[in-house]
C-alpha cells in the first residue's frame, strides 16, 4: 500500500476491548511504526481526550467497538424540514479533512477519528432492514459522520460494503471529498454510486482544507464510471460567499461538461447551515474564513441559516444553472421546508414518504436496468391521504 495514499496518524489508542478483532489487527500492521496506547480503561480515557484540540485529534486514531446498531436514519429524519428517508451508516466518526463549517466540530464528544472495529454485524442490518418493508427502496451511505473514502484505504469498510450490496434492492452511496477510489473493486454497473460535494476551487481552497481540487474530484467521477459506479453530487454547503453566482454558474458547466447526466442518480442542494455554538469553534479554528460574516437567521431545528429570500435566490440559481444543462436528474433540497421547494421549483413534495418515494420513482424510470419493483402506490398514499 502507498503510504501517501493514508492520512498522517501520529497516534493509535486501541480499545482493549477491540484489540482481538481482525480489522484492528490489520489497522495495525498497515500503521506499523505508529505508536499505540492500548487503553484498559475506557470510560476514563474518553473524559481525558474530551479537551485535545480537534486540529491534533484529527491525526491520532481511536480503535473501538460500537454498542448499538450501525444503521440508523438520517439525523434530519422527524425534524420541521423535509427529510428524504436517507439511511446512515456510521461504521467511523470524523475524518481528516477539514473543512471550516464541518457540523461535527461540536457534533461528537470524542475528538479521534474514530474507526469502529466491530463491523461484522453491518450486512445483517442491511438485510433486515430491506426485509422489514420490501416495498420500499431505501438509500443509505457512508458519508454523514466522515468522509467515506478519506480512511477507507486503510479501513476497507466500503468494499466489503459493495460486495455485499450488488444487485440488492436498495441503494448504497460513498460520499466523499477525496479522490481516493483506486482501491475500490471494479463493479458491473448497478445500485452503487459515488458521490462527491462540490464547490467553486476558490471556496474549496478557503473552506475545504486538506480536500481535493475541482478539478481532482470531477476527473475521478469520471474514472468511478468506468469502474461501474454510478454518480451522485451534492452542492452542499452552498456558500454564499464573494462572487458565488459567477462561481457556481462555472461550476455547473465544469460538472456537466465532465460526465454524462444518464449516470448520475441524484443531485443535492444545501445551503450553508450550523448550530450558533458552532460560530465561535469556526472562527477559533479558522480566524480567516469569511462564512460566518454573512447574515443567519435561527431555523426551527435551531441551526443559523442565510434568510430565506437569500436562500431561495442561491437555490434558484443554482438551480437554473442545473436545469439548463440536465433536464431530467433529480434534485432534491437538503433539509429545507416545501416553501423554499415550491418558490425554487413551483412544486414541493407533500411530506418526507412523498420525497421518499419521489425519488423511487425516479430512479425506476431512470435506471431501469436495475430492475427496481415499482415504487408502491400506498407508501405514497399514506402522505397524501
Ligand atoms: S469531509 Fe465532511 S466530515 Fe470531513 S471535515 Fe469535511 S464536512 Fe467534516
Amino acid at each position: 500500500m502507498n503510504s501517501k495514499s493514508i492520512p498522517r496518524i501520529d497516534h493509535i489508542y486501541l480499545d482493549r476491548n477491540a484489540a482481538r478483532s481482525p480489522l484492528a489487527k490489520r489497522i495495525l500492521r498497515t500503521l506499523r511504526g505508529i505508536p499505540v496506547t492500548l487503553v484498559t480503561n475506557k470510560n476514563a480515557f474518553l473524559k481525558k481526550i474530551e479537551k485535545i484540540p480537534l486540529t491534533t485529534g484529527k491525526r491520532n486514531l481511536w480503535l473501538t467497538n460500537f454498542k448499538g446498531a450501525f444503521l440508523k436514519p438520517c439525523p434530519a429524519t422527524g425534524t420541521d424540514y423535509l427529510c428524504c428517508g436517507y439511511r446512515i451508516l456510521n461504521a467511523q466518526t470524523h475524518c481528516p479533512l477539514d473543512c471550516t463549517y464541518c457540523i461535527l466540530q461540536n457534533y461528537l464528544n470524542v475528538p479521534l477519528i474514530t474507526v469502529y472495529v466491530n463491523t461484522g454485524n453491518i450486512a445483517r442490518e442491511i438485510d433486515t432492514l430491506i426485509a422489514s418493508e420490501p416495498r420500499r427502496l431505501f438509500r443509505m451511505g457512508t458519508g454523514e459522520l466522515t468522509d467515506s473514502l478519506a480512511l477507507d484505504r486503510l479501513t476497507r469498510l466500503n468494499e466489503t460494503l459493495i460486495r455485499h450490496v450488488l444487485g440488492k434492492k436498495m441503494i448504497l452511496e460513498i460520499k466523499t471529498k477525496t479522490a481516493q477510489i483506486d482501491h475500490l473493486p471494479e463493479i458491473p454497473k448497478k445500485n452503487v454510486l459515488i458521490s462527491w460535494s462540490l464547490n467553486p476551487d476558490a471556496f474549496i481552497r478557503t473552506e475545504e482544507h486538506r480536500t481535493v481540487s475541482l478539478e481532482v474530484r470531477l476527473k475521478a467521477a469520471r474514472k468511478a464510471l468506468k469502474k461501474g459506479y454510478r454518480l451522485g453530487f451534492h452542492f452542499d454547503p452552498l456558500l454564499m460567499l464573494p462572487g458565488w453566482k459567477k462561481q457556481y454558474a462555472e461550476l455547473l458547466e465544469k460538472l456537466t461538461s465532465a460526465v454524462p447526466e444518464k449516470e448520475v442518480m441524484w443531485i443535492s442542494l444545501g445551503s450553508l447551515r450550523y448550530p450558533s455554538s458552532l460560530k465561535k469553534v469556526i472562527e477559533e479554528r479558522f480566524p480567516k474564513t469569511k462564512i460566518t460574516t454573512a447574515e443567519f437567521v435561527k431555523g426551527l431545528d435551531g441551526k443559523m441559516r442565510y434568510f430565506r429570500p437569500e436562500r431561495v435566490g442561491l437555490y434558484r440559481h443554482v438551480y437554473s444553472e442545473v436545469r439548463k444543462r440536465w433536464k431530467d436528474v433529480f434534485v432534491y433540497f437538503c433539509m429545507e421546508n416545501s416553501t423554499v421547494w415550491r418558490e425554487v421549483t413551483g412544486d414541493a413534495p407533500e411530506g418526507n414518504d412523498h420525497l421518499d418515494y419521489l425519488f423511487h420513482e425516479s430512479l425506476v424510470r431512470r435506471f431501469p436496468d436495475l430492475k427496481l419493483p415499482a415504487p408502491g402506490l400506498s407508501l405514497y398514499r399514506q402522505t397524501a391521504s
